[in-house]
């Protein structure tokens, strides 16, 4: 089982990248499960047609001990294993606190032991990395971390901070910085300051993302962008980014790589 988690400021294109790589590996034949790490708790909502699942905190505050697995896991488009952590009331409670208690609650009911994911993908708010959003890089829960990104400064200074707790986590032999993803917004000489910010936090850009409306033309169908449109260049270049992170192959060895 592989973990990543995918981290970027709030809005920069995360769940959609997440949601993409998660429909591109379960078409290599990967079990894919998505674990949404934001108070937002919209991350899998275009793998389960636009439905809101219940967040682990809600089920949790609902069901206490007679929590099950099947109230935390939603099937999604493909097979994809839906999970949102959940965030507290506003103004009350620590966001950081949902995704503690969602990892906490999936390792006591043995959720990786029943579903056998091969791969896990972290879908991280990365505004602020305090201790809490800092979870799925601590404590060894994700083997390694990407981060989405524009050339937009906000979203680079997001990055600046994300790469230093992973640095500053990583002596402990914990996750490492596999990367930048570019999830272009269009601004000029894109390209050129990403590489350069890149080169300040000794990393690289893994995969470049163009804009594209099919984006959200697949969102108004609640569908990633694999299902909705599979023969898309948009298409291609998520499965192109699925394929870089992940060597199929000999991540499960029974992997249908088509
Ligand atoms: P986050 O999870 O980081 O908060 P989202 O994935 O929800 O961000 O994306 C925010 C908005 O940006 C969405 O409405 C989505 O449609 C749009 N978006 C993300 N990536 C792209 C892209 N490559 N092309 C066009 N629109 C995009
Ligand atoms: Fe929780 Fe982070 Fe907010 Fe602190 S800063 S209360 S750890 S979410
Ligand atoms: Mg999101």
């Amino acid at each position: 089982m592989e973990r990543i988690a995918i981290y970027g400021k709030g809005g920069i294109g995360k769940s959609t990248t997440v949601t993409n790589l998660s429909a591109a590996l379960v078409k290599r034949g990967l079990r894919v499960m998505q674990i949404g790490c934001d108070p937002k708790s919209d991350s899998t909502i275009n793998l389960t047609g636009g439905k809101r699942i219940p967040t682990v905190l809600e089920v949790i505050r609902d069901k206490d001990k007679e929590t099950r697995l099947e109230d935390l896991v939603a099937i999604g488009s493909g097979g994809v294993l839906c999970v949102e952590a959940g965030g507290p009331k506003p103004g009350i409670g620590c966001a950081g606190r949902g995704i503690i208690a969602a990892f906490e609650k999936l390792a006591e009911l043995k959720a990786y032991d029943v579903y056998k994911p091969d791969v896990v993908i972290y879908d991280v708010l990365g505004d602020v990395v305090c201790g809490g959003f800092a979870m799925p890089i601590r404590n060894g829960y994700a083997d390694s971390v990407c981060i989405v990104t524009s050339g937009e400064s906000m979203s680079l200074y997001a990055a600046d901070n994300i790469a230093s707790a992973v640095r500053s986590f990583g002596v402990r032999g914990y996750a490492g910085l596999k990367g930048l993803i570019l999830n272009k917004k269009g601004i000029v000489n894109e390209v050129a300051i990403v590489e350069q910010a890149a080169r300040e936090i000794d990393t690289a850009i893994l995969h470049t993302i163009e804009r594209d409306p099919l984006v959200q033309e697949a969102e108004a169908l609640h569908q990633s962008v694999l299902e909705a449109f599979p023969e898309s260049p948009q298409a291609r270049s998520y499965q192109a980014l699925a394929d870089k992170l992940f060597d199929c192959e000999k991540a499960v060895g029974r992997a249908i790589c088509v």
